[in-house]
């Protein structure tokens, strides 16, 4: 049987494409789908495409309310085909059916969000300090805009940058990650019965060098919108050298979740589980580093070392699976360096710490957690992007903060108490763009999200996000019927 083939979309039409690499299912470690690589011709195509779309009256003639019915459209659609868009999220990246379900809830809400918006990015009349002149800014759209995306959430972390770019009037080129591109190439039939005008929204997949390499350094690029990695967002930032591109990076993290002794410890249970388990540890605000008040630290471990290992691990399709498999090759290999190293330097291991045997092979790792003494070991300092939590003991509320800021990265925090007071101080003082307390990983569309430090720059979701899609254009009008007086003096 042939392996299906997923096209690329440039300029409203579905190209197979020149060269093409195989898609592996990570919890077969078989190839299952053709996907097409773009070349750097292809995107350059793509990107004129989006260039010649930004003026053209098909988009750019339409009222901020007609774009955002049409992102209404597109919500709207992606909550139609919901099934099938997590069906192959959950083949080609090893997420839960469960997971990816309720991801793509959010996909259409985030959509919705943004075509609500569209209508309300508005100007600002200045009281101008001169009597016989008016001023006013104009948003406008930014240009084009180079969407970079990692293999987790692709359908998610697209739409929280091309909600605001749409909504603002840019047009987008879209690299999906060469790791589980299927569903973004899938959701690109949805962008075009959505009825956006041709080349407005332009989708492409293809190795880093090669595709986004040029799509975030083409001269024809405005915006940059990435996530990804600390490294590949170094390349990026050298990438937009070239053409001096606004830019936004969502990086990775080393989270901290913060448990006091007179916390709830049945919630704070579930939450450490759910911020470190739930698909399989592989995203960006993972509660990879709990941090316990010392007198519940062998209870709170003793109850995760249990619930770890009650997790039921299988086929990802499978409506009771509570973890799938990793993504890639490349992932559990990491994985397994860092937790190696990390038991060499002191570390001790509670439970998991190896691959978990499936008869079909598989990207399998068991929930693993480790007890640190402190936080010099590799797996406290360095991003995992797995099922692997580290446990580190502290003393009292000055301490907590301490090791909860002693990290480069600043993506998400949690803190379980239940002092009022105290909560306040903490938040006052965790260095992290998002805060939770006593809850871990809840999203949504209202309220902006982005990191300190290693976690990124700038912010996605939220009504904000919308005007970094957008210029200001200041303009003066001259009010007096007066002949303009010396020339050689400034007004
Ligand atoms: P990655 O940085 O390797 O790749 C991300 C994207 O960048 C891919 O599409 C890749 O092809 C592209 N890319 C690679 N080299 C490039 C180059 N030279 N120029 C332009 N593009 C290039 O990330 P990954 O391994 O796919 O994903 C995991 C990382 O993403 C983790 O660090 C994770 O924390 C982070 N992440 C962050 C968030 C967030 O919102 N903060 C969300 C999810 C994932």
């Amino acid at each position: 049987m042939p392996l299906p083939r997923f096209p690329a979309y440039i300029e409203g039409v579905f190209e197979e494409g020149s060269s093409t690499f195989e898609s592996i299912d990570p919890s077969t470690e078989r190839p299952w789908a053709v996907m097409p690589a773009a070349t750097a011709d292809d995107v350059d195509r793509a990107v004129r495409a989006a260039h010649r779309a930004l003026n053209d009256p098909a988009w750019a003639g339409l009222t901020a309310s007609a774009r955002g019915a049409l992102l209404h459209r597109l919500g709207d659609l992606v909550a139609e085909h919901s099934e099938t868009l997590a069906q192959l999220e959950t083949r080609d990246t090893g997420k839960i059916i469960r997971e990816t379900s309720a991801q793509i809830g959010y996909v259409a809400q985030y959509y919705r969000y943004y075509g609500g918006l569209a209508d309300k990015i508005e100007g600002r009349c200045l009281p101008v300090d001169k009597p016989d002149m008016d001023a006013f800014l104009r948003r406008e759209p930014i240009g084009v805009v180079a969407a970079v995306v990692p293999w987790n959430s692709q359908l998610f972390l697209s739409a929280v940058k091309l909600g605001p770019a749409l909504a603002a009037g840019c047009t987008v080129v879209l690299k999906a990650s060469e790791d589980g591109p299927a569903p973004l190439l899938e959701f690109a039939r949805l962008v075009d019965k959505a009825g956006f005008p041709k080349g407005v929204v332009n989708i492409v997949t293809g190795h880093g060098e090669a595709c986004g390499q040029t799509l975030t350094a083409h001269p024809l690029v405005s915006r940059v919108a990435f996530t990804g990695g600390p490294s590949t967002a170094r390349h990026i930032l050298r990438n937009t050298a070239a053409n001096l591109a606004h830019t936004t990076l969502e990086l990775g993290g080393k989270s901290p979740v913060v448990v006091f002794a007179d916390a709830d410890l049945d919630s704070a249970t579930n939450a450490v589980v759910a911020g470190i388990f739930a698909a399989s540890g592989q995203s960006c605000v993972a509660g990879s580093r709990l941090l316990v008040e010392r007198p519940i630290h062998d209870r709170l471990i003793g109850r995760l070392v249990d619930k770890a290992k009650a997790i039921r691990i299988g086929d990802p399709q499978n409506r009771a699976t509570e973890m799938g498999p990793l993504a890639t090759a490349r992932q559990i290999a990491h994985i397994e360096d860092v937790v190696a190293r990390s038991l060499n330097a002191g570390a001790r291991l509670m439970t998991g710490g190896q691959r978990h045997g499936a008869a079909g092979g598989g990207f399998f790792y068991e929930p693993t957690i480790l007890a640190c003494a402190d936080q010099s070991v590799a797996c406290v300092q360095e991003e995992l992007f797995g099922p692997v939590l580290s446990v580190i003991p502290f003393d009292d509320e000055e301490d907590a903060v301490a090791k909860a800021n002693d990290t480069a990265f600043g993506l998400a925090a949690g803190v379980f108490t239940s002092s009022l007071t105290r909560a306040h101080r903490m938040i006052r003082r965790i260095r992290a763009g998002v805060v939770w307390v006593n809850t871990y990983r809840a999203v949504s569309p209202i309220v902006p999200f982005g990191g300190y430090g290693l976690s990124g720059l700038g912010r996605e979701g939220g009504q904000d996000a919308i005007l970094e899609y957008t210029r200001v254009k200041a303009v003066w009008i001259r009010t007096s019927d007066e002949p303009i007086a010396d020339p050689f003096v400034m007004r």
